[in-house]
């Protein structure tokens, strides 16, 4: 069964781009994955179609009100959010995700978790942000993509809804390139010659990916390794291996103190 995603969103146009292109367009094609963007403003009753309004004990800018976005995805569901989300009567195969920057940092781990799942509906805040009875009683996470704030949830819905759909299976060509890659499921791990004398198995780091060379064999003067070239297999691996920790360790430190 394809997995289901809702956006919920006040820009609906935002999304065709993205959902046209690459991997997302053809999963959609293969039936992997059923995509529905749902407009915030039907779910409004007033003439002009209002979703915000301004904060409570004052400040700037406006807030997505609760109303609309609680009926918007009672809607999709066809339930009541109670139903929906108490622990007792919840559908394990259901997150209903806010996209917000003071939300836990998305990671490939939570990617392949929610790969896992039937339906994703995202929420994609716009202004000063939701009024927080969203995070509270009707979101099951609130999600950020990184330590930076954007003008809306549409970019990182789909930035979600990308690294989700990659990892389905029959979604990529390749079956084995999204275990290798980068924060992969088999990516390799800091090898035991190369970690610090007695840091323990638990503090071990993962590794990103490693340089990947195509042809020209010599482009602007700038030569392919020689060892890439010279098709051993086991040498090749080891350099890999070498080069992915030389990046970890220039690029993400972080990655190897196995904070
Ligand atoms: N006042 C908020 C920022 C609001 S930005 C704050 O200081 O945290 C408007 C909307 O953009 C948010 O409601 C959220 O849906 C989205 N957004 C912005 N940055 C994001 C991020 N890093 N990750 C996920 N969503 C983000």
């Amino acid at each position: 069964m394809a997995m289901r995603f809702d956006l919920i969103t006040i820009f609906p146009e935002f999304f065709a781009g993205p959902l046209d292109h690459g991997i997302v367009r053809r999963a959609r094609e293969a039936g992997l994955i059923h995509v529905h963007v749902q407009d915030l403003r039907s779910f409004t009753k007033d003439r002009h179609r209002t979703v915000d309004d301004r904060p409570f004990g004052g400040g700037e800018g406006m807030v997505l009100k609760p109303e609309p976005l609680f009926e918007a995805v009672e809607s999709l569901l066809g339930c009541s959010v109670g139903e929906a989300t108490t622990p007792n009567t919840a559908d394990p195969g259901l997150a209903i995700v806010l996209m917000s920057a003071a939300g836990r940092l998305f990671n490939q781990e939570m990617a392949r978790r929610y790969s896992q799942l039937q339906r994703i509906i995202l929420i994609c805040g716009r202004y000063e942000g939701v009024d927080e009875r969203v995070a509270e009683h009707l979101a099951t996470e609130e999600v950020s993509i990184g330590d930076f704030v954007l003008s809306g949830g549409e970019l990182p819905a789909m930035l979600v809804m990308d690294a989700v759909t990659r990892l389905l299976p029959g979604a990529l060509g390749n079956e084995a390139s999204s275990q290798n890659e980068s924060f992969g499921a088999n990516r390799s791990s800091v090898p035991l010659s190369l970690r610090p004398a007695g840091e323990s198995d638990a503090k071990k780091g993962l590794l990103l990916d490693f340089p990947h060379y195509t042809r020209p064999a010599e482009y602007r003067g700038w030569k392919v390794p020689e060892i890439l070239i010279g098709g051993n297999h086991a040498e090749v691996a080891k350099w890999r291996q070498q080069k992915a920790m030389e990046k970890t360790r220039r690029n993400r430190p972080d990655l190897l103190s196995g904070e």
